[in-house]
């Protein structure tokens, strides 16, 4: 498995960057995903074009009630981060646990999003926590939840002009969550998010890595679960980690484990 040939483009600014996007000119960041496809045969981009260095795609703030993450943060940054670590622990302890210490500190939420790896510990978390991503071409900027950019398998709601310059989630003070995972290789076989808002006592279950994307409930408290509804819901992948129906078994086990691990959370 060796790399083809490519040309690396490093832009400083945003607007470089946007200008040199195209159908064989493809956004790189930490490359974990892309170059392991490249090698394999399924990409074939001419020019990579490194986002690491625009300034709009660093950083992690707190604006208008909301937690924006730049789509370039590795899962390292956000797992140390001080402002998610206070304000959203869940996501930070999730963060922590992606994949190994290379993905961590290579791989960015951005990358992980954008290409819409089915095991997926991140997306099945920002789901739950109704995070949005923000895409920019150089005709415009649209912002859409990641329960909607997540399409299908290896595909995100993303054109080829467009960056994803930031991960917004809104900054709830009444909420409290739990995220369990079972994995056996690398990726999680299934992993579990809830969340909760004490105030209404609303509750939002995503089961996501057994299936090819994430699958969600909403429910207006926590006794009106169902888990065995959220357990025939899922679509398992069938492959090396399990059979459909140990799958479905594991995703009812761990809805359950989440459950639990929420009424302890504070
Ligand atoms: C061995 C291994 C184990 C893993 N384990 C886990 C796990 O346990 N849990 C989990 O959630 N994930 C896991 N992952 C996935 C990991 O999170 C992603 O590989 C990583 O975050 C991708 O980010 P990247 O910066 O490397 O993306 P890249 O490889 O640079 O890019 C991936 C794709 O996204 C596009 N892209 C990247 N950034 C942008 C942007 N800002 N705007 C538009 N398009 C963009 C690229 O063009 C490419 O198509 C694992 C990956 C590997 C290789």
């Amino acid at each position: 498995m060796t790399l083809p040939d490519f040309a690396l483009a490093r832009p400083d600014t945003l607007e470089e960057a946007l200008a040199l996007l195209g159908d064989d000119q493809v956004p790189y960041c930490g490359g974990t995903e892309l170059l392991l496809a490249m090698k394999v045969g399924l990409q074939r981009p001419e020019t990579l074009v490194d986002v690491k260095r625009v300034p709009e795609l660093r950083g992690v703030r707190s604006s208008h009630g909301e937690l924006v993450i730049g789509g370039a943060s590795t899962h390292d940054d956000l797992s140390r981060d001080a402002l998610v670590r206070e304000v959203l622990p869940l996501l930070a302890e999730v963060e922590a646990h992606v994949g190994n210490a290379r993905v961590r500190v290579q791989g960015s939420i951005g990358g992980n999003l954008c290409f819409a790896e089915p095991k997926s510990d991140v997306a099945t978390t920002l789901i739950a926590l109704d995070a949005s991503v923000t895409l920019q071409s150089s005709s415009g900027r649209r912002t859409l939840l990641v329960r909607d950019f997540i399409v299908g398998p290896y595909y995100a709601d993303k054109e080829p002009g467009e960056l994803l310059i930031d991960v917004r989630i809104p900054l709830v003070a009444t909420r409290r969550g739990a995220y369990v995972k079972f994995q056996v290789t690398e990726r999680p076989t299934v992993g579990v998010a809830v969340v909760q808002d004490t105030e209404t006592g609303a509750c939002r279950v995503v089961v996501g890595a057994v299936g090819e994307i994430p699958v969600w409930r909403d429910w207006a408290s926590v006794a009106d679960i169902d888990v065995e509804e959220l357990s025939s819901a899922v679509d398992p992948v069938e492959d090396l980690t399990g059979s459909e129906r140990y799958k479905r078994h594991l995703t009812a086990v761990f809805v359950r484990r989440a459950l639990r691990d929420l009424e302890r959370s504070s």
